[in-house]
Order: C-alpha cells, then sequence, then structure tokens
C-alpha cells in the first residue's frame, strides 16, 4: 500500500518476487491523507474522461472507500474500537461500447499510481479446461507490478466483457460455462489468497509460485451487457402500467439514460448470479455518448485527438484547424458507426492521412483548416500560406 505513492522504483528482475517484508519500513509512513479525497479523484478524471459524470462521481467515492479499507487493515487500525468491519467495494460498470469504460479504469490506476491488470471475462474458463485459468487475471496484475506483491495486491484488476459469462437465458438445459466461470471468480472478489506463477507464462512445475492476497484488490467488473435495457424497459412499462395512467415518455434523452435505472433484479434477469452480484456492491452506469460529447472529446481531454494532430503537424510549423462544423460531422459520423468514442480516432484517421501526406511537401504552407465540406468529399481543406 505505501507503493501507492511510488511506484516508479526500479522494477525487479522477472521472476524474482519482492517478498511484502521489505517494505515495512516504508509501511509507517504512509498515512490515510494520502488517499486523493473523492472530490480530487473526480476533478483528475475529468481532465480526460469526458461526460459521464455520475459513473465517475461513484467510482471516486468506491475507490476512496476501497483504499480506506485497505488502509485500516494494513496498519492494523480495524476492529480496535469497534467491530465494524468495512465491505469490499467492488465495481460493476455498466455501459456501451465507446463509452469509455477501459479508458475510465485506466484514467484511475494512472492517477492514483497502482498496477492495473485488464482480463476479458470470455477467456476465461473453469479450472481444468482450455484457456485462462481464473487466477491468471491475479498473475497479469502481479506481472503489471514488476512482480511486487504488496503493490500487487493494492492495485485495480478489470475484467472486461462480464457480461459474456452471463447464464445463458431460455434454455432449459443449464449453461454450465458462464455460470461457473462466475461461481469462479466468487472467491477472488472477495478476497481469498491465491497462488499464482511468478512472470508471465502457464503454471507448471517449473515456474516459481508465490501467494497474492486479493482481499485488498480493486475489482472492477465491466461489459455492454446488450439487451439490458429491454430488461428495464420492460419493468418499468410493467410498473407504469400498473400506476394511474403514468406515461412513459419515451425521449431520446431517458432512452439515453435508461441504463441508469438498472436494478440487481435486472441483472439476475439478464444472467449474473446473484452471489456474483453481492460481491460487486458498486454499481456504475456509462450513458451513450451523444453528439455533443462526442465533439468534446475530439478536443477537451488532456490527450485530446485533435490536440495530437495539431501538435504533429506544429512539428512542420503548421497550424491545424477544424471548422465547429467539421467537428460536427465527426461526430455525426461517429454516431452511425454506433462504436462510441472509438470511431472518432479512425474517422480523423481516414481524413487526415492525405493532410500529413501533402502538407510537408510545400513548406510554405501556414495554415489548415478542415471544413465540413472536405469531410463530405465536396472540397479540399482550406489551406493559408505563410506570411
Ligand atoms: P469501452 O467502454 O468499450 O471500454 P473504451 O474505454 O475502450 O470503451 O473507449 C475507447 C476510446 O474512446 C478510449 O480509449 C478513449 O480514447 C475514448 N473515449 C471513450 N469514452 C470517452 C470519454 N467519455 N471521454 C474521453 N474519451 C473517451
Amino acid at each position: 500500500f505505501s507503493n501507492l505513492q511510488n511506484l516508479n522504483t526500479e522494477i525487479p528482475k522477472k521472476n524474482k518476487v519482492k517478498k511484502k517484508s521489505q517494505d515495512k519500513e516504508a509501511k509507517k509512513e504512509f498515512s490515510i491523507k494520502d488517499i486523493p479525497a473523492p472530490h480530487v479523484i473526480k476533478s483528475k478524471l475529468d481532465q480526460y474522461v469526458i461526460g459521464q459524470e455520475q459513473a465517475k462521481k461513484v467510482i471516486a467515492v468506491a475507490v476512496y472507500n476501497h483504499y480506506k479499507r485497505a488502509f485500516c487493515q494494513t496498519s492494523g487500525q480495524e476492529g480496535a474500537e469497534d467491530d465494524v468491519q468495512i465491505e469490499k467495494s467492488n465495481i460493476l460498470m455498466i455501459g456501451p461500447t465507446g463509452s469509455g469504460k477501459t479508458y475510465l479504469v485506466k484514467t484511475l490506476a494512472n492517477l492514483l499510481n497502482v498496477p492495473l491488470a485488464i482480463a476479458d471475462a470470455t477467456s476465461l474458463t473453469e479450472a481444468g479446461y482450455i484457456g485462462d485459468d481464473i487466477e491468471s487475471v491475479v498473475s497479469k496484475l502481479l506481472t503489471a507490478s514488476g512482480n511486487d506483491v504488496e503493490k500487487a495486491e493494492h492495485g485495480i484488476i478489470f475484467i472486461d466483457e462480464i457480461d459474456k459469462i452471463a447464464r445463458k437465458k431460455e434454455t432449459n438445459t443449464r449453461d454450465v460455462s458462464g455460470e461457473s466461470v462466475q461461481q469462479e471468480l466468487l472467491k477472488l472478489l472477495e478476497g481469498s489468497t491465491v497462488e499464482v506463477p511468478v512472470g508471465a507464462g502457464q503454471k507448471n512445475a517449473l515456474t516459481p509460485t508465490t501467494t497474492v492476497n486479493t482481499e485488498n484488490i480493486l475489482f472492477i467488473c465491466g461489459g455492454a451487457f446488450p439487451d439490458l435495457e429491454t430488461i428495464i424497459r420492460e419493468r418499468l412499462q410493467k410498473k407504469s402500467s400498473m400506476g394511474f395512467g403514468a406515461v412513459l415518455k419515451d425521449d431520446a434523452e431517458q432512452e439515453r439514460q435508461i441504463l441508469s435505472k438498472v436494478t440487481t433484479e435486472d441483472l439476475r434477469k439478464f444472467g449474473m448470479i446473484p452471489e456474483f452480484l453481492g460481491r460487486l456492491p458498486v454499481t456504475v452506469t456509462l450513458e451513450k455518448l451523444n453528439e455533443e460529447l462526442l465533439m468534446r472529446i475530439l478536443r477537451e481531454p488532456r490527450n485530446a485527438i485533435l490536440r495530437q494532430y495539431e501538435k504533429l503537424l506544429s512539428m512542420d510549423e503548421v497550424k491545424l484547424e477544424f471548422e465547429e462544423d467539421a467537428l460536427r460531422w465527426i461526430a455525426e459520423e461517429a454516431l452511425r458507426r454506433d462504436t462510441g468514442a472509438r470511431a472518432l480516432r479512425a474517422i480523423l484517421e481516414e481524413f487526415m492521412l492525405d493532410i500529413m501526406y501533402e502538407i510537408p511537401k510545400d513548406p510554405g504552407i501556414g495554415t489548415v483548416v478542415v471544413t465540413r465540406s472536405y469531410l463530405e468529399k465536396k472540397g479540399g481543406p482550406l489551406i493559408q500560406m505563410r506570411g
């Protein structure tokens, strides 16, 4: 835990495990004040992640509580005066493709300076089957921590595509695979010690192993949960038809936020087992990005795509500008592709290629303005010469 602040220490050699005891000294210096407050976490997330205000807020609080809890345990303060045990606040993250789930987690790990492992639930199988066994996610985290067990034990594990291990609906045969992966994940989520190979790779007789306690590892499970909206909508409609003519407005904005109305019951209907949901007490929903948010994503984040292109061209001493209407076109096109913010980069790449190819040919060019008509293939970009 003490390493939350200083992860830049040199990474031990592969297969060499840093044991917990080595860090005893540093441990004393760590105080609860070192955990960034929720508003600080949120404001840092704001610099990178556009929109998703509620999600950022929920995550900031959950993470703050998570590390407080971890701190209580590491510093042995827990249970001194009372028997209150803070429960683990693992997070379930629901949101459409390209709405920023992975990005949010990556940004979070970065700003907290903790190691992060990203795993895909679809690759996980029950022990004994072909595929990665459940412990492989911990092994990934250990690798991400440079084989430092203590660092790993305060890291974050993001399991993506968690909806893919839902129990299949409307089948009489019980779908074993998804459900049993959920079953096997329970222990990890809750906190248990697992034996993992040191250094990437499969467990076999020759690889040294070490034990990692998952008690203070923050698990975030994310997924798009297609059709969950239908389940929520059905429930809401049933409810409203029972009321006195309560009409469900289905305007676009409400539709966009329907996911935020999700309940545990809906998720159970979707195919997640109750025990599994019980281990993920915090639910975060991300909304589908609309045109306005997509436009903001193009230019506002610290590492915005537009800024990256501007920087590239500025190295040729060329100023790159985008018409407001051009940005709108890009956002509209991204919406048509329906892959969230993911489409933005792909769209820009297509159009920036020619510009980046042609511009260096003529050192006289001072400014390039990308116009809507260029994007619509009705004309070229506006070029202004120097001086
Ligand atoms: P998913 O929800 O499918 O995990 P990602 O987080 O991988 O989506 O998003 C893909 C990319 O789109 C990210 O790398 C990021 O650059 C961009 N992006 C997505 N959502 C946002 C957002 N809300 N703010 C800023 N960038 C975003």
